[in-house]
């Protein structure tokens, strides 16, 4: 068995995937892509651009206003080292009020792959590292399966720096209020392609209302940037069933790096 196919029964991914004929046919292939993709200059929530060839199976339209942040923070200009350190002091919105500390992210700052979650959980938060606890094992199997690993040409960030409470999602005005930091980490990055983990990571890289079962598959931009979306991890934990499909989905994002 090879090394791949080890990590993707350990993922419980292999027997699902070899079951199938083939890729899900409303994947579309990097091929069928256009060559030429204007950039995307608009500031958050920047609409989504489309770019793949596919036949209708829409991504819902943009409509849901995202929420303006309650207090602007900036970090405009800031090299790696100052954005780090703004973050960790940031006092913004609420979720700085029950944090243990803030969670900038982790990785190579020149990384091919920018992977983005929600927020930090409990075992982030006490650790001050993006996806250490079950979800974050799930991840790196995941990584792993591309043969990537955590700090090897990947960054992993959060729409949100700071724990929610309990865990919950984080509010629209929380994720405003932080996007600068994400948005900063992104210009500093340059990564070859961004994969959203979830539905708020989606929504708050391409704006508004996205579904993740329908923005599957398709490629967008953010500023230049190809976006490709998929479950969360936490999900797929609950999920087992829809691995495979995110197998496909990094799949995808393999093939559409730039
Ligand atoms: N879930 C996330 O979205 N991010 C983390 O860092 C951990 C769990």
């Amino acid at each position: 068995m090879s090394r791949r196919d080890s990590i993707l029964r350990e993922m419980g991914i292999a027997p699902l995937w070899r079951d199938r004929a083939s890729p899900s046919p409303q994947l579309t292939t990097v091929e069928a892509l256009p060559n030429a993709q204007a950039p995307v200059e608009a500031q958050p929530p920047a609409a989504p651009v489309r770019v793949d060839a596919a036949p209708a199976r829409p991504v819902a339209p943009v409509v849901t206003p995202v929420a303006a942040p309650s207090t602007t923070v900036s970090a405009e200009g800031l090299g790696w080292d100052e954005l780090e350190q703004r973050i960790r002091a940031c006092q913004a919105c609420r979720l700085s009020e029950r944090r243990t500390q803030a969670v900038p992210g982790v990785g190579d700052r020149e990384a091919d792959w920018l992977f983005v979650g929600e927020g930090p959980g409990a075992e982030e938060d006490a650790r001050g590292e993006p996806f250490v606890g079950q979800a974050g094992k799930l991840l790196d199997a995941m990584l792993a399966s591309l043969g990537l690993a955590r700090g090897h040409k990947v960054y992993i960030a959060n729409a949100v720096k700071c724990r929610p409470p309990g865990n919950r999602t984080p509010e629209a005005d929380e994720i405003a209020t932080c996007h600068p930091y994400l948005d900063r980490q992104i210009e500093l990055i340059r990564p070859r392609i961004i994969v959203a983990l979830g539905r708020p990571a989606a929504q708050t890289l391409l704006g508004g209302e996205i579904k993740i079962a329908a923005a599957r598959g398709r490629l967008f931009q953010r500023k230049g940037v190809p976006v490709v979306v998929t479950y969360h991890p936490a999900y797929l934990l609950r999920n087992p069933q829809d691995k495979a499909r995110a197998w496909e989905d990094l799949c995808f994002a393999r093939a559409s790096v730039v």
